[in-house]
C-alpha cells in the first residue's frame, strides 16, 4: 500500500471527487495505518485468567468464520481497510461488498493481499449495489459477522436481514454531530476546527460538525469569521494540490443537498453563504458535482434542517445562551455519533462531554484520533463500538475454559507465598 500509496489516492480522488490531497493525507495514510495497528494489537494481545478456589478459567479467542464488510463511498478504502484488518486479525476470512460509486481501491486492496501471500479464499470482494450484491450475503447463513458502514435507512434493513440468524452486527450509521462553541473559547481554533469539521471532504463525512452551537457573547464574531472562512474555500478541480473541496459524489447527492437547501429558505433559514455552483470552473469539469460551502443562519433547532443528516457542505448554526440550552439542542436528533466542544474551561469540557448523547467527543480538536479507544455510535447512529481491543473482540468469539483443580487439600498460606 505504501509503495502504490499515489495510484490509490489518485483512483480514491477520481472515483468519489474528494481532492487528491485529502485522499493522500487523510484516506490512504490511515489505509495504511489501519494495517500496520492491528497487525500491532494482534501480536500484543493477551487474555484474561480468572482464578477461583478451585479452578482457574481463560478466555480463548477463536474467529467468528466468515466476516462480511460493507462500506460506504465517503472514505472507501479508509473504513474498508478499518474493518478488514481487524477480521483479518482476529483470524476470520473477509468478504468485502464497497460501495458501487467507489469500487476501485478496494480492488487494489485485494490485489495488494494476493501479492502479500494471503490465502486463496481469505479475502474476497463483492463488487455490485447493495440491494443485490449486499442484502444476499447479509441473510446467508455461512455469514456470522456483519460490519456495515453507511446510512441510517439502510443499517434498519441490514439488521432486520441480520436478526433471523442471530449474527454479530456493527452498524456504523448516520450522524448531525454538533460543534459547541462556549464564549470562552479561544475563537480564532474555534472557527479553524468547525470549518474543517464542517467542510473536510466536501462535508461527506459522517463524523462531521454540521450543527455548530454558538454561545450568545460570541455569536456574531463568530458567524463572522465562519462565514468569511467558508466562503473563502477553494472549490474545483479535486486533482490541484491547491484545491480544499472537490465536486460531491454523485448527480443524486447534489440534488439532495440541493433540496435542503431550498427546505431551510422555507423553514425560515437564512443562506448566509454558499450553496452555488462555483464560478469559473474549466471546461471539463463543467458538469461536475459543484458546490460552495453553505452555512445557514436562523433556524429553529428542531426545524428539519438542522436534525436531519445531509451529508454534504451545508451547516447550520445556532445561538444559544445557558451550557443546559447547548446540551438540549445538541441532545434533540435521532442521532448520536459525535461532537466537539471548544472552550478554555476544564470542568465544562468534561461536564458537556458527559451529557451530550455522542459516542465520540472532541475538545478543542477534531478527528484526532487513537486507534485503540472505542469508536461507534449511540442512538441512531449505530450499535456496537470498534478499535483495539474492542474490533478484535467483535470479530473473535470469546470462550470461557474453565479447569478444575480437583479435591485435594485446598493451598496453605505458606505455599501461596503469603507472609
Ligand atoms: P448507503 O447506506 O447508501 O450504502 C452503504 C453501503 O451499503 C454501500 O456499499 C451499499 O451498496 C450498501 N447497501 C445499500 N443497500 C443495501 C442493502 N439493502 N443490503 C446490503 N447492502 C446495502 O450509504 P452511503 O450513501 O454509501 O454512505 C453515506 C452514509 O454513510 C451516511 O449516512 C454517513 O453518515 C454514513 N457513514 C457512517 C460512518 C460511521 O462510521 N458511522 C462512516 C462513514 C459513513
Amino acid at each position: 500500500m505504501q509503495a502504490r500509496k499515489e495510484q490509490l489516492a489518485r483512483l480514491e480522488s477520481e472515483d468519489s471527487g474528494k481532492t487528491i490531497t485529502m485522499a493522500r493525507t487523510v484516506d490512504i495514510d490511515r489505509a495504511i495505518k489501519n494495517c500496520r495497528f492491528f497487525a500491532g494489537a494482534v501480536r500484543h494481545d493477551r487474555t484474561d485468567c480468572h482464578t477461583m478456589h478451585d479452578a482457574i478459567n481463560y478466555t480463548l479467542r477463536v474467529p467468528v468464520g466468515v466476516a462480511l464488510v460493507i462500506t460506504p463511498w465517503n472514505l472507501p478504502l479508509y473504513l474498508s481497510s478499518w474493518a478488514c484488518a481487524a477480521a483479518l486479525a482476529a483470524g476470520n476470512c473477509v468478504i468485502l461488498k464497497p460501495s458501487e460509486l467507489t469500487p476501485r481501491t478496494a480492488t487494489v486492496f485485494g490485489e495488494l493481499l494476493r501479492e502479500a501471500g494471503c490465502p486463496p479464499g481469505v479475502f474476497q470482494i463483492v463488487h455490485g449495489f447493495g440491494h443485490r450484491a449486499g442484502a444476499p450475503l447479509v441473510a446467508h447463513p455461512d455469514v456470522p459477522v456483519v460490519s456495515f458502514t453507511g446510512g441510517t435507512a439502510t443499517g434498519e434493513r441490514i439488521a432486520a436481514l441480520a436478526a433471523p440468524g442471530f449474527k454479530k452486527l456493527s452498524l456504523e450509521l448516520g450522524g448531525k454531530n454538533a460543534t459547541i462553541v462556549f464564549d470562552d473559547a479561544d475563537l480564532d481554533r474555534a472557527v479553524d476546527g468547525a470549518l474543517r469539521s464542517a467542510f473536510t471532504n466536501q462535508g461527506q463525512v459522517c463524523l462531521a460538525g454540521s450543527r455548530v452551537l454558538v454561545q450568545r457573547g460570541v455569536y456574531d464574531e463568530f458567524v463572522r469569521r465562519f462565514v468569511a472562512g467558508a466562503a473563502a474555500i477553494q472549490v474545483g478541480d479535486p486533482a490541484l494540490d491547491t484545491t480544499r473541496m472537490g465536486p460531491v459524489a454523485s448527480a443524486a447527492h447534489l440534488d439532495k443537498i440541493r433540496s435542503y437547501l431550498r427546505l431551510a429558505e422555507t423553514e425560515g433559514g437564512v443562506i448566509a453563504c454558499g450553496g452555488e455552483r462555483p464560478a469559473g470552473l474549466p471546461d471539463h469539469l463543467r458538469d461536475g458535482h459543484f458546490i460552495t460551502p453553505a452555512v445557514i443562519t436562523g433556524l429553529a433547532p428542531t426545524s428539519r434542517t438542522s436534525t436531519e443528516e445531509i451529508f454534504g457542505p451545508v451547516v447550520v448554526v445556532h445561538p444559544f445562551d445557558a451550557d443546559e440550552e447547548a446540551v438540549t439542542i445538541a441532545n434533540n436528533t435521532r442521532y448520536g455519533l459525535a461532537g466537539s466542544v471548544w472552550t478554555s474551561n476544564l470542568e465544562r469540557a468534561h461536564r458537556t462531554c458527559r451529557r451530550v448523547h455522542s459516542g465520540v467527543l472532541w475538545v478543542n480538536c477534531w478527528l484526532h484520533r487513537d486507534l485503540r479507544t472505542p469508536f461507534g455510535g449511540m442512538k441512531d447512529s449505530g450499535v456496537a463500538r470498534m478499535g483495539g481491543e474492542h474490533s478484535l473482540d467483535f470479530y473473535s468469539e470469546l470462550k470461557n475454559v474453565c479447569i478444575h483443580l480437583g479435591s485435594g487439600p485446598a493451598p496453605t498460606p505458606k505455599e501461596l507465598h503469603v507472609a
